[in-house]
């Protein structure tokens, strides 16, 4: 084993809401793991590292991604075959890596190409990219969000649904995508259509946890966000119109929420005379509402992930850093905010004895900063940040 300690940094561990200042930390390279951490004199390893007096904080977690999917172009899509699919996907893992994402689910990935990407990422084959969780397609209705050519998995019954997801598992999934309403992309396809049943639904949450996997749910209305707190599921994926009582239900059932502000943000910010008239208006009607419905869950106590929703329109793969900044707006700090990657995130894929927080036994994923992160979020929009994977340098 060999050992390397950077030292002379600002350290924020992505626990709580303090800086620690003239901080190190010692990784084992082999392994990528903290060994060591402190304040003070740093001990002599093999390596040493001085990062100049910086500001040192954990990787970002995204649990909600879509590497097939092309932010630039309306209809959403790189090209129509799985190559094309493939290598963007390839370059879009590395872009959310250089923005400073170190773990990401994918949540609906075309023709699967996540799943077959995570077994070359086992062999060593893609450089530069982060831990990810593979979704594969998502589950939709037939004619629901989501049914397209190659990106849905469309089941009408509890049984096409079992035989689905159990598919889905044997092909290797880490964790399973359901479209409980329409959405904001599809015309005719609104927040509030519920789409798969309740029935379907628990039919396939059933199965996936039998896996020890994860269930999340787009649900952006009412009352497809009802059905599909009621069908058992692990997340809701966008939750604009949460209610206070599908909050008081997320708090009873440890149900995460993932808001994907940037998501609905960035279509009436950029969206006005290039996209559908109808589109830019869903979501800036939408934006007003649930800021007041996310204040109010917040307050309730629900517990808020990190999601982007990356790959949607002119929501890019190094935008990660910016929903911090729409966080504060719901009522956090940036302290609270970022632990929605570092504690929530973790927490909510199952990782958080590996990722999240930089604390010794996990791995030394971080982003080194110029500025200080807790005094304003906008200092981790930095373009040109150091980012680390078990202590080696990526970007
Ligand atoms: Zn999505």
């Amino acid at each position: 084993m060999t050992e390397k300690t950077f030292y002379n940094f600002t350290l924020f561990d992505g626990t709580g809401d303090q800086n620690q200042a003239d901080a190190w930390f010692t990784v084992d390279t082999e392994t990528g793991a903290l060994t060591q951490r402190g304040t003070g004199q740093h001990p002599q390893t093999d390596e040493t590292v001085d990062l100049n007096g910086q500001y040192v904080m954990p990787g970002f977690l995204n649990v909600h991604t879509h590497v097939t999917s092309n932010p630039d172009a309306f209809d959403g899509r790189f090209g129509d075959s799985e190559a094309e699919s493939a290598v963007f996907a390839y370059q879009n893992l590395q872009k959310l890596l250089k923005s400073g994402v170190t773990f990401a689910r994918q949540l609906g990935t075309d023709y699967d190409v996540d799943v077959k990407l995570k077994r070359m990422q086992k062999k060593g084959l893609l450089a530069h990219t982060p831990h990810f969780q593979a979704s594969g397609r998502a589950f939709s209705m037939t004619g629901g969000h989501g049914d397209s050519p190659h990106g849905g998995w469309t089941v009408d019954s509890p049984d096409e649904m079992r035989k689905g997801v159990r598919t889905a598992l044997k092909n290797g999934v880490d964790v399973v995508k359901m479209m409980a309403t329409g959405g904001v992309m599809t015309p005719g396809d609104f927040m509030d259509d519920p789409q798969l049943s309740v029935t379907e639904m628990k039919t396939g949450v059933v199965e996936a946890h039998h896996k020890h996997r994860k269930v999340a749910s787009h649900a952006e209305g009412n009352p497809g966000i009802q059905n599909a707190l009621d069908a058992g599921v692990d997340s809701i994926e966008h939750g604009f119109y949460v209610t206070e009582a599908e909050a008081q239900q997320m708090l009873d059932q440890g149900t995460y929420l993932t808001p994907t502000l940037i998501a609905e943000w960035t279509i009436p910010a950029y969206g006005k005379g290039v996209l559908p008239d109808w589109e830019v208006k869903k979501c800036a009607d939408a934006l007003d509402d649930t800021y007041k419905n996310f204040k109010r869950a917040f307050k309730m106590g629900v517990k808020f992930t990190c999601g982007t929703d990356a790959g949607t329109p002119f929501n890019g793969f190094d935008m990660t850093p910016r929903e911090f900044e729409l966080l504060t707006k719901v009522g956090m700090t940036p302290a609270q905010a970022y632990q929605c990657s570092s504690l929530n995130s973790a927490a909510l894929c199952e990782v958080a004895d590996k990722y999240g927080t930089l604390e010794v036994g996990k791995q030394a994923d971080f982003q080194v900063l110029k500025a200080d992160p807790l005094a304003d979020v906008k200092n981790v929009q930095q373009k040109d940040k150091q980012v680390y994977l078990g202590g080696q340098r990526e970007f």
